[in-house]
C-alpha cells in the first residue's frame, strides 16, 4: 500500500484515514473493470446549512416519517459561547458487498452497472429485510408506497435526465462532489486531500468519501 493507514473507533464504526496518494484504494477498486460512482463530502467545507437534505426530500418525495439524507450535527465539544460541531453526512454508502442486497429475497435491493446500489420499486414487496440489515440505518419503509427507499444518488429523480445529485447541485459550499471514481475530479481530490471512509462491520468498502472537520458555532446561531 502507497497510503498510510489509521484506523480508530467512532461509536460502533471503524475510521479508515488515508494520507496522501489514494491510488492504491483506486486500484482495488477498479480490479473490478466496473465503472463506479462516488461521493465525497468535504466536512471541512460543510456548514450544516442542511439544504441537501431538504432538497433530496422535495425531489425524491420522501415523506415525513423517512430520509434518504440527513446531515447529523454531533456536537463534540462545548465552551462559553461556542460549540464545536461535526457535520457528518448520513446516507447511503453503496457499500461493497452490501448485505441490503444480500438479504432481499426478491432481488429488488440491486446494484445498477455505476456500482449505484438501488431499489427496483416494482420487484419490492416491503418485506423491510433490507432495512434491518443495513448498518447505517439509511433505508425506511415508504408509508406511502409500502417499498423499501434510500439514497441513490438521484439515480430515478436526477441523473436518468443528466443531473447531478440534487444535494451536489444546492450545496451552497461546494462541500459535495460526485462523479466516476476514474474521473480527473474524484482522482485529483483522493490524491490531494486527506481523507476518511466510515465503514461498519457487515458491510463492504463504502462509496462515500469524507474529509475531516469541525466547526465553531456560536451559541447565538443554533
Ligand atoms: S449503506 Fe446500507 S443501504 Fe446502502 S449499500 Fe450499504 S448496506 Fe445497503
Ligand atoms: S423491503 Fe423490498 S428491497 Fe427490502 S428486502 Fe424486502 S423486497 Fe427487498
Ligand atoms: S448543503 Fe452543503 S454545506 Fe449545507 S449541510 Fe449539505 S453538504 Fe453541508
Amino acid at each position: 500500500m502507497t497510503y498510510t493507514r489509521r484506523k480508530f473507533v467512532i461509536g460502533m464504526g471503524t475510521v479508515i484515514f488515508f494520507s496522501g496518494p489514494g491510488q492504491s484504494l483506486l486500484a482495488a477498486s477498479n480490479k473490478t473493470s466496473q465503472v463506479r460512482y462516488a461521493m465525497i463530502h468535504d466536512e471541512t467545507l460543510c456548514n450544516g446549512c442542511n439544504l441537501c437534505a431538504r432538497a433530496c426530500r422535495k425531489v425524491n418525495h420522501v415523506p415525513d416519517q423517512g430520509s434518504r439524507l440527513s446531515i447529523a450535527h454531533i456536537p463534540v465539544s462545548d465552551h462559553e459561547n461556542e460549540t464545536q460541531y461535526h457535520f457528518f453526512r448520513q446516507s447511503c454508502q453503496h457499500c461493497e458487498d452490501a448485505p441490503c442486497i444480500e438479504v432481499c429475497p426478491t432481488g429488488a435491493s440491486w446494484r445498477d452497472d455505476r456500482g449505484i446500489v438501488r431499489v427496483d420499486k416494482p420487484r419490492c414487496i416491503g418485506c423491510s429485510y433490507c432495512i434491518g440489515a443495513c448498518p447505517y440505518q439509511v433505508r425506511y419503509l415508504n408509508p406511502v408506497t409500502k417499498v423499501a427507499d434510500k439514497c441513490d444518488f438521484c439515480a430515478e429523480s436526477r441523473l436518468a435526465k443528466g443531473f447531478a445529485p440534487i444535494c451536489v447541485n444546492v450545496c451552497p459550499q461546494n462541500a459535495l462532489i460526485f462523479g466516476r471514481e476514474d474521473s480527473e475530479v474524484v482522482q485529483n481530490w483522493l490524491k490531494n486531500n486527506k481523507y476518511y471512509e466510515y465503514q461498519l462491520k457487515g458491510a463492504g468498502a463504502p462509496h462515500l468519501y469524507r474529509r475531516f472537520g469541525q466547526h465553531l458555532i456560536s451559541k447565538d446561531n443554533v
